[in-house]
């Protein structure tokens, strides 16, 4: 953790109409992967750790609305569906994913049972 240094830039968006300069993206467009990774690697869930990798960032598919929707800024790319990077810290992930896998083993276990009752039924 480092703290103190001059960062009164926070990126949130000013009010004023002036526009002095371009604020900095949140996202950019992976080309190759198809997707928009997240420039911010600060844990939008925790909002503690940081995300090292980009793979243990959480993408959600978003759903390209019309031509207004301000998420697609790259406009020579048309995307139907894109996976949207939030940023997610290993932690996070791992508390992700466990919970995925007990859904899972709930499914399974739930699934089993049915069969087991029908067999013996
Ligand atoms: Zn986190």
């Amino acid at each position: 953790m480092r703290k103190g240094g001059p960062s009164i830039n926070s990126g949130f968006p000013s009010t004023s109409s002036g526009g002095k300069q371009n604020p900095k993206p949140m996202h950019i467009i992976n080309e190759r992967l198809k997707r928009l990774e997240p420039q911010e690697t600060k844990c939008a869930y925790c909002g503690v750790d940081h995300s090292k990798n980009m793979e243990d960032n959480c993408f959600i598919p978003l759903f390209k609305e019309q031509d207004r929707t301000n998420v697609i800024v790259y406009r020579s790319v048309k995307f139907k569906k894109i996976p949207v990077g939030i940023p997610r810290c290993q932690s996070c992930m791992n508390i992700h994913e466990s919970a995925a896998n007990k859904a899972k083993l709930y499914a399974w276990g739930i699934a089993l049972g049915v069969v087991v009752f029908c067999i013996a039924v």
